[in-house]
């Protein structure tokens, strides 16, 4: 059970960190926030909407400073596993949706690394608009679904390789002459752990 006196505190002081637009405390606010179509039902005590690595480490030491529990999400659309609710009541949602960035500079390689927020329509439409030829495994939780949380909760979808459970895990390239075919290009890369910039 969390103490009321420390949440106040560390609501004013998040306030400052994020600003009071980016810490959500209405119920009404945050009622989108508890829907879950498992069914169940969870207190949320806040939801805050960081913007970058410096505010999500700010708002992580003042939750462990009052002792009140964080529960990340990146873009909250776990349907059937929970949504965007927390395990546990009263906790505080750390959403990382507001965190897209993309780094394509080792695209070459069949690497990209991504933030929480890149869902895997952002991420089609930005191979897209720079012509970079490669398939995004996707998997059947929609355009607006974030790879970084599909992977994290251990999602699946069309493999790229027999191995390959991790929808957003990997890319694969389209076939194009003399570039080496897919699978062959995924095993190449089979141990490389999913990276993020978080
Ligand atoms: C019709 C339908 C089809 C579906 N098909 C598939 C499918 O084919 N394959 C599949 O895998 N799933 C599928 N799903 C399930 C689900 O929609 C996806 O797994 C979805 O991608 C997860 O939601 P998210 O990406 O928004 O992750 P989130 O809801 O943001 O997070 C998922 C989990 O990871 C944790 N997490 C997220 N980000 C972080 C972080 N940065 N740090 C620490 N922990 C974090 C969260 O706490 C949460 O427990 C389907 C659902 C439906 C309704």
């Amino acid at each position: 059970m969390i103490q009321q006196k420390n949440l106040e505190a560390a609501i004013d002081r998040w306030r400052k960190v994020l600003g009071a637009a980016r810490v959500l405390t209405q119920p009404s606010t945050i009622k989108r926030y508890c829907r879950n179509t498992a069914g169940a039902e969870r207190r949320v005590s806040a939801v805050l909407q960081p913007e970058s690595l410096t505010e999500i480490e700010a708002l992580v030491r003042v939750a462990g400073e009052y002792k009140l529990p964080l529960y990340p999400i990146s873009t909250g659309h776990n349907w059937g596993y929970g949504s965007a609710s927390p395990v546990t009541d009263d906790a505080v949602i750390v959403d990382l949706s507001r965190l897209s960035g993309i780094d394509d500079s080792e695209i070459e390689l069949g690497l990209i690394t991504v933030e929480p927020g890149v869902t895997q329509g952002i991420l089609r439409d930005f191979l897209d608009q720079h012509g970079h030829p490669f398939l995004v495994p996707v998997h059947g939780g929609g355009p607006n679904c974030s790879l970084v949380g599909n992977a994290l909760e251990r999602g699946y979808g069309i493999p790229a390789s027999p191995d390959d459970t991790t929808a957003g895990a990997r890319l694969c390239r389209h076939g194009r002459p003399g570039l080496p075919p897919t699978r062959d290009r995924t095993a190449d890369h089979a141990d490389q752990p999913v990276r993020t910039l978080l």
